[in-house]
């Protein structure tokens, strides 16, 4: 374990402020350190492991179609890229989706759509696009221009121009923008996650759409994080009864294998053309297999399963002792505490807990299938922790 801290410390770049755990193995919610110690996953690689790790169903799908072929350039067609595609759009009523590896990348295919949108039908000026104060959208340099957190653009100076910032939950602070700036496109998080996990008002996302219908712009939404189960809905603009013109996902998408994906709806399905946009690992059919694994087992009756785990968290932790408030929507849940977040995680660790942060909070990403069991115990220590 020391041998790998000092290891990693000296050879992998030092972007992360990692916890001294070094994970080996895992099987659904339950992952094992190097001394075979026991840990409740709450965080699932952040969203990532949609149905937890090394689930026996997921690594069939997933190895079978390595058996097969692994990578095939996008000059051919797979089966497994085409059948996801479909399975996302029936499942959405979106019409065309364009495939890449992160989620970076699927918001930078749907900034690049928007831009195109707007070029292609009002001029070449029309490129701004509004994000949210507090957003995050990716670590690129145009996504992060997107983010709209002042902290993540100071190194990295200049950014890719054209973003503007609106209030959130400030219908009045988007037409504002919208008013005085040539508009391309909107993009918002319907929970903005790294921000807090912050649920947006319905009023407003209903708002921002109908704006957005009124003025010719492309109404987009990032779900890299809340989409493909999380927030109890297969994506999290089902909850607010809106259709955006495009969806950016990642995370979850494929259960633990680099994958993003962005939805093109009616308005810009047919924005690109051969050549406008590519990526050569973008559709990969491994990824892909474990795609089709994941959204095929997200059905009505995991929902369910979801939003009831999601009310027992709630109902937990509201009103617990040292929990100043509880927020979020299904299994994406922040929760504000009187000790700081960060002494909270590190004394779950010790306890066999792993949780996360977002910003002040400690925030909750369990696999969507984790076990009542599993959930009641990691439920029960976090409580005490936050309790002491
Ligand atoms: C994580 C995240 C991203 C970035 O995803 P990467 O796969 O790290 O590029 C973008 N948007 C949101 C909302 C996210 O949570």
């Amino acid at each position: 374990m020391d041998n790998i801290i000092a290891k990693d410390k000296e050879y992998v770049a030092n972007t992360y402020g990692r916890f001294p755990v070094q994970i080996v193995s895992g099987k659904g919610s339950y992952v094992y350190d190097e001394s075979g110690k026991k840990y409740i996953d709450m965080g699932s690689g952040i969203g990532v492991t949609a149905f937890g790790i090394s689930d026996d169903e997921w690594v069939k799908a997933v190895t079978d179609q390595l058996q097969k072929v692994q990578h095939m350039s996008n000059l051919y067609y797979t089966e497994p890229c085409a059948d996801l595609a479909e399975i996302l759009c029936k499942r959405t009523g979106m019409k065309k989706v364009f495939f890449g590896n992160s989620g970076a990348e699927a918001n930078e295919c749907a900034i690049k759509v928007a831009r195109k949108y707007a070029q292609d039908k009002k001029g070449k000026d029309y490129y701004n696009v509004i994000t949210l104060v507090n957003s995050f959208h990716g670590r690129t340099i145009t996504t992060l221009a997107a983010t709209g957190q002042d902290h993540f653009h100071e190194l990295f100076t200049p950014l890719t121009e054209g973003f503007l910032y609106a209030e959130a939950n400030n219908l009045d602070s988007v037409k504002e923008l919208v008013k005085n700036n040539k508009v391309a496109g909107i993009l918002i998080e319907c929970v903005q996650g790294e921000g807090g996990v912050l649920p947006l008002t319905k009023d407003f996302v209903k708002g921002v759409e109908e704006l957005c219908h009124e003025e010719d712009i492309v109404f987009m939404i990032d779900e890299v994080q809340t989409g493909n189960g999380r927030t109890g809905k297969l994506y999290a603009y089902q909850n607010f009864d809106v259709n955006p013109d495009v969806v950016s996902t990642a995370k979850g998408l494929a259960g633990g294998l680099p994958m993003g994906a962005c939805l093109l709806g009616e308005k810009v399905k047919d924005v690109y053309g051969p050549g406008d946009h590519g990526s050569t690992f973008g559709g990969n059919p491994v990824c892909a297999a474990g795609a089709i694994n994941i959204i095929n087992r997200i059905d009505d009756e995991l929902l369910k399963e979801v939003n009831c785990k999601s009310e027992y968290i709630f109902k937990s932790l509201e009103g617990a002792k040292g929990v100043k408030s509880v927020s979020g929507l299904g299994l994406m849940i922040g929760i504000e505490t009187e000790k700081p977040a960060k002494e909270i995680v590190q004394e779950c660790i010790k306890r066999g807990v792993l949780p996360l942060t977002a910003k002040t909070k400690v925030r909750l990403l369990p696999a969507l299938n984790i076990s009542d069991e599993a959930l009641v115990e990691a439920i029960t220590v976090l409580k005490e922790v936050i309790g002491e």
